[in-house]
């Protein structure tokens, strides 16, 4: 092959091939699917290694909340580098981390419920619920008596840990990892689309009412995704749910945990899906938005009542000590991320202006509800899944491929297209991502 000639993607996929195992990927038909090379980003604007430019419609994996290269968060970036790269959080702290903990708690969800007051880093969505699972179970051992089980809701996605698999709804995942799993009590999901309406809300109350009831003292907690399932399908559901569960939990002296990695900072059009709500549990997972997907972190937002189980106190005869940390816990560079996205929150009101893209895909988005092929769309602030009725073999792929050929970068969850793009998308390209999407399937469906 001629060596000046630049390499193409062809060429890039090819190496790509040889070398890499990529995630949730079956590499027998990987390539089959050209897939997409990128080079570089710009704002909501992934560019591939052969020049093509993509709207960024999923926020590379939910996360990229400001779009690509913020000025403010590259330069706080590059600003923390030169000064501290990074320094363990074990023995020693350090002022991004410092300052990001106190950010974090002066917006955490207010309401019925405790206030959150500490701050535990992680690394990613499933390291923040694999920390928050064990955080509750030891809670358990230091407050009462050990509970070894979870209530989890059918559907639910929480990671790809063994905690967080145990603690998810989806057979597929279970089936694959089943003798490695806690024991955990599956209850239905209220945003199950099986039933109307009124049923689904009623039963999933039900069912959770009952699993306290019958198991509530081996519970050590009930976890969900409040307000919407995402990866289950983007299943809404409704605010009593959470109320409920809040009830639940108090009643039987189980912690209530919120997963808000999917749904934190500002992507269902308020900081936290719990606001919808006004409820506060007594741990918050957090991850994806929290650096503007710049670079990776998560944390676990805790109550005050939690923490204090973990002081040493006269009389004990075991340590309360959390065992649990990373080598790259709180890295500085990635606080340093955080806080610049945070400020540009603040600072360019992007929860208002989430709020107001949200409003303007559901208008842009209604007249497809109606077409022959599209079973549902659902949403919750800028969270949204179009769900379409199988037509063939992977709907949802063929449908997601036609919007690439026309410029708009998505990915399915099954046959539910799934948008989520940059908080701060302009008007102009939401009407490109809708129109492109509203092409994509009359040419599929
Ligand atoms: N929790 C929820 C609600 C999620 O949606 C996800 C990922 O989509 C996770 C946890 C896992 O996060 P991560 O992929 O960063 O480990």
């Amino acid at each position: 092959t001629p060596t000046d000639r630049p390499a193409t993607s062809a060429d890039w996929l090819r190496r790509d091939a040889a070398a890499v195992w990529h995630p949730f990927t079956q590499h027998a038909t990987w390539t089959d699917d050209t897939p997409t090379v990128v080079d570089r980003a710009e704002g909501p604007w992934l560019i591939d290694v052969d020049g093509r430019r993509y709207l960024d419609g999923v926020s590379s994996l939910w996360t990229t909340t400001l779009g690509h290269g913020h000025p403010d968060v590259n330069a706080a970036i590059t600003a923390q580098l030169a000064r501290l790269d990074h320094s363990t959080f074990l023995g020693t702290t350090h002022t991004p981390g410092i300052e990001l903990s106190e950010a974090l708690i002066a917006l955490a969800p207010r309401g019925r419920g405790p206030d959150l007051t500490k701050v535990f880093y992680a690394g990613d969505g499933s390291s923040a619920v694999e920390a928050a699972l064990k955080i509750a179970y030891q809670y358990s051992t230091q407050t009462g008596h050990p509970r070894p089980t979870f209530v989890r809701l059918d559907q639910a996605y929480h990671g790809d840990t063994l905690g967080a698999v145990a603690v998810g709804g989806h057979e597929l995942f279970h089936r694959a990892y089943r003798p490695l799993l806690l024991d955990t009590i599956g209850v239905a999901s209220p945003g199950s689309r099986d039933h109307a309406p009124r049923e689904r809300a009623a039963l999933a109350a039900a069912e959770l009412t009952a699993a306290m009831r019958d198991h509530g003292d081996q519970v050590c907690a009930i976890i969900v995704e409040p307000m919407i399932q995402g990866a289950a399908g983007m299943l809404d559901y409704d605010a009593d749910y959470l109320r409920l569960a809040r009830d639940l939990a108090d009643a039987h002296g189980a912690l209530l945990i919120f997963d808000e990695v999917a749904t934190g900072f500002g992507r269902t059009g308020s900081m936290w899906a719990a606001d919808h709500a006004g409820i506060v549990p007594d741990l918050l997972t957090c991850g994806k938005g929290i650096t503007g997907g710049y670079l990776p972190l998560s944390a676990v937002l805790a109550a005050e009542h939690v923490y204090d189980a973990f002081l040493t106190r006269p009389g004990d005869t075991a340590p309360r000590t959390f065992f649990h940390g990373h080598t790259y816990t709180a890295n500085p560079l990635c606080c340093a991320a955080a806080l610049a996205n945070l400020r540009v929150m603040a600072e360019q009101d992007v929860i208002g202006q989430a709020a107001r893209l949200g409003d303007r895909l559901g208008k842009l988005l209604e007249p497809l509800a109606a077409l022959d092929g599209v079973t549902e769309i659902r949403r919750l602030g800028t969270m949204t899944g179009v769900e379409v009725t199988p037509r063939g073999e992977r709907t949802g792929f063929r449908v997601c491929q036609a919007a690439r050929d026309r410029g708009v970068w998505l990915r399915p969850l099954g046959d539910t297209i799934v948008i989520m793009p940059p908080l701060t998308l302009g008007d102009d390209e939401t009407d490109l991502l809708v129109n492109a999407l509203a092409e994509a399937l009359d040419e599929v469906l």
